[in-house]
């Protein structure tokens, strides 16, 4: 019998993605209920007065009926604030976190950390990231595995952060620097279509969730855009990747290795600036979603000093995000969908929504921005029944924020006060007290 309530779970897909296993007795699930003044739950309804009421890591019911809270509930009253969703970072990289220490460069940090040390250190990027809101990621590159070491601590409850999905090693060129001073990971190189689904199926048999390939230069003050994978490399990982139920994301700072990542199928398309007008059609006709990461130029631009970067690059950078908002205008004119990144690296980790500024200044309307990190980004990881909204079955990932999110975006950006990640409360700034 027990087995045969395995194999059905397995067949119905519970998933152990929030650390907690759905197979739990009923008896043993703490019942929440969270009220709300209102509540954007990205199923295109805005609630008043709503109360979600939770279950263990998921949401049960979405009401207004207080009657309906089931006897013996916890509530949590947040109705001088609007619920969100739990938002989605489809672009970081948790485990390359530094922090400020006096006279040393963030570069040099990671070069001289073990990675034992940057994994247990990552657990304040982690908590930061949560704290803006953020209950998953999808984390687009590490070295020595560290991603997964992290995703599965989260997983365990061994470390408190976002819902981790990985990639590994990221798919790169001999000659591709994978960060300025730090030796390239020897366990994500690989030339020629043998090499690729070679290292694909590497990552994919380490225990990653995703593929991520980088298909030109262009990382930190450096915003080259040289394609360094031809289009047969690129269509090999793709197809790989979706050989094996896996998507993938293309790394391209310029148009031309976003055009072949394109034509060949990524899933997503990291960076690009200056697309032509053909590849724009192509993603907007594909599907591709285009996750530009606009802003993490800005935070290199203000940041470069305690990073280490050497001066004179600002320029071309600055340069750089302009197009790269353009890019973003045009893209989103075309019908073209979009996925929130954020690139968070370093000390950007709390910063990750910034990016829905960017988006809005693009054209965007605040909602259609909220749903590049919601419904948008749960699209893009395949996890569309279960992350990026407020809805019966799904995790209960909430965010309550002080103002209205749909008149002003920097409402969900600067003023998130409280989070809930699979059914815990991880952050809570309503009861501060002033100093
Ligand atoms: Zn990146």
């Amino acid at each position: 019998m027990k087995t045969m309530k395995i194999l059905l779970a397995v067949f119905l897909g519970v998933s152990w993605v929030g650390g907690i296993c759905a197979q739990e007795k009923p008896s043993a699930k703490p019942v929440k209920a969270v009220r709300f003044g209102k509540l954007w739950d990205a199923k295109g309804k805005l609630w008043t007065n709503a109360i979600v009421v939770v279950e263990g890591d998921r949401i049960r019911s979405v009401t207004t009926d207080a009657a309906a809270i089931p006897a013996g509930a916890e509530t949590i009253d947040l109705s001088k604030y609007t619920g969100l969703p739990g938002l989605i970072d489809v672009h970081t990289h948790m485990t390359i976190y530094t922090d400020e220490t006096p006279g040393e460069p963030m570069l040099k940090q990671l070069t001289n950390n073990p990675p034992a040390v940057e994994v247990f250190l990552a657990r304040k990027g982690a908590l930061r990231t949560l704290e803006a809101g953020v209950t998953t990621v999808r984390d687009l590159g590490a070295d020595q595995y560290m991603d997964i070491a992290m995703r599965d601590l989260i997983n365990h409850g061994e470390m408190i952060g976002p819902r981790m999905f990985v990639v590994g090693y990221g798919l790169t060129v001999t000659s591709t620097p994978y960060k300025p001073g730090i030796n390239p990971p020897a366990g994500g190189i690989a030339d020629g279509v043998p090499e690729v689904l070679k290292v694909v199926r590497q990552q994919i048999a380490a225990g990653a969730d995703l593929i991520k390939l980088y298909a030109s230069t262009g990382t930190d003050d450096d915003v080259t855009w040289f394609q360094t994978y031809g289009y047969e490399e690129i269509k090999a990982a793709v197809d790989m990747a979706h050989k094996f139920g896996k998507k993938i994301a293309i790394h391209s700072y310029g148009p031309d290795g976003a055009r072949d990542a394109v034509r060949a199928g990524t899933d997503s398309l990291e960076h690009a600036t200056d697309m032509d007008d053909a590849t724009i059609q192509e993603m907007a006709k594909r599907g591709t979603f285009y996750v530009p990461t606009i802003d993490h130029n800005r935070y290199y631009l203000e940041n470069w000093q305690k990073i280490g970067y050497a001066n004179g690059f600002q320029e071309k950078t600055k340069a750089f995000i302009e197009r790269n908002l353009e890019t973003a205008r045009k893209a989103h004119k075309a019908g073209v969908k979009f996925a929130m990144g954020s690139d968070a690296i370093y000390t950007m980790f709390g910063q990750n929504t910034r990016e829905l500024g960017w988006f809005v200044k693009a054209g965007m309307t605040p909602e259609q921005a909220l749903r590049t990190a919601t419904t948008n980004a749960a699209e893009l990881l395949g996890k569309e029944k279960e992350l990026g909204a407020v809805a019966p079955g799904y995790f209960a990932d909430l965010v309550a924020v002080e103002g209205d999110p749909l008149a002003d975006i920097d409402v969900a950006i600067y003023n998130v006060k409280w989070v809930m990640k699979g059914g815990a409360v991880v952050a809570d700034k309503t009861k501060a007290q002033p100093r």
